[in-house]
């Protein structure tokens, strides 16, 4: 059976005056139905671009995509127009983001936006949207619901509003389900129920979701499959046991030791030494993590490194691992 959503050699650049430059560059992956797929890495990695792109969301004149295809369900929508697009997003395909309190209209009530959604595409009384609201706040774990209804975005707290974003985001039984960075705002107790909110709606609904975060830990609680990515390109590639069991890429590696501690400050999280090279000074040749890579050797700066197996179902890219590289098999015994 062909998956839900197939992404192909995904290019989307940016326009910076008058030139565009790649934020995400020959991405593909799939996302099989009832699928959690992580994708994760610092910001700037292109992860948001990436759901952008498969939202068709991004800013109008400046991101676009310039090459690949993103299929969903066999229909290649990165073609679509808007007017087709917006049928599949809300009831296809939606999204959750950071910060509720950004997406969450301040002046209309929690039951009012929760309804508009439905009402945008499903033909029902105002009577039916109501009930079904109420219905969808009892289903991500809001107490009272009958009452928070008719409250407004700010008389509610952080998680609570998360909740409802989330209630909003499934209230077309969407097929598929892209939250970028759910939790990050959130405090560790939290982030863990809106984890699991995810995971149970999940199973419920039937639905895939696409995780984007930059912390695996995130990853490890809900994930089935990871996916790496560096600069704008996946650098890894694999299920979440085969991932956290055998990290190969240097860069999984050092996100592993930023994963944040419980009993650790959050405001002394592990960092990695370094920045993620702006799109506008990307290197054209060579690994694109070779200045900040504990293992970088001189060939990292000459040889670009390309996504390949480095065991069954795993892919990485890396020269450690790069088998078409004649001294790669030696490397990987010596390096590793
Ligand atoms: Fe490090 Fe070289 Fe591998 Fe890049 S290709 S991750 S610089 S070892
Ligand atoms: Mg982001």
């Amino acid at each position: 059976t062909t998956p839900l959503l197939q992404v192909r050699n995904l290019q989307t650049g940016f326009k910076i005056d008058r030139k565009f430059y790649n934020a995400v560059e020959d991405v593909s992956f799939n996302v099989d139905r009832k699928q959690i797929v992580g994708i994760v890495g610092e910001s700037g990695c292109g992860k948001s671009v990436m759901s952008l792109s498969i939202m068709q969301l991004l800013p109008n004149g400046i991101g676009k995509i310039r090459g690949g295809e993103i299929d969903f369900e066999g229909l290649n929508i990165s073609e679509l127009s808007d007017k087709k697009m917006n049928k599949i997003r809300g009831k296809e395909i939606s999204m959750i983001f950071q910060e509720p309190m950004t997406s969450l209209n301040p002046v209309f009530t929690i039951g009012y936006q929760i309804e508009e959604v439905i009402l945008n595409h499903e033909s029902i009384s105002k009577k039916e949207a109501r009930l079904r609201s109420i219905a969808l706040l009892k289903s991500v774990g809001i107490p009272r619901a009958d009452k928070i209804v008719n409250e407004y975005p700010h008389q509610l707290s952080g998680g609570m509003r998360q909740r409802v974003m989330i209630a909003m985001a499934i209230a077309c039984q969407p097929k598929l389900l892209i939250a970028d960075e759910p939790t990050t705002a959130l405090d560790v107790t939290v982030q863990a129920q809106i984890l699991e909110l995810l995971k149970d709606i999940q199973e419920t609904n039937d639905m895939s979701i696409i995780l984007i975060t930059h912390d695996l830990g995130v990853v490890a609680e809900i994930c089935d499959e990871v996916i790496v990515m560096y600069a704008g390109k996946i650098v890894e590639k694999a299920t979440v046991d085969e991932l956290f069991n055998n990290p190969k890429h240097p860069y999984t590696d050092l996100l592993m030791k930023a994963i944040p501690k419980m009993d650790e400050d959050v405001e002394k999280l592990a960092t990695i030494d370094g920045l993620v090279p702006s799109i506008i000074n990307m290197p054209q040749i060579g690994c694109r993590f070779a200045n900040r890579c504990p293992k970088a050797m001189p060939e990292c700066l000459t040889v670009t490194p390309q996504l390949g197996e480095v065991e069954p179902q795993h892919e990485a890219a890396c020269l450690l691992y790069d088998e078409s590289w004649p001294a790669g098999e030696e490397r990987q015994r010596e390096g590793v």
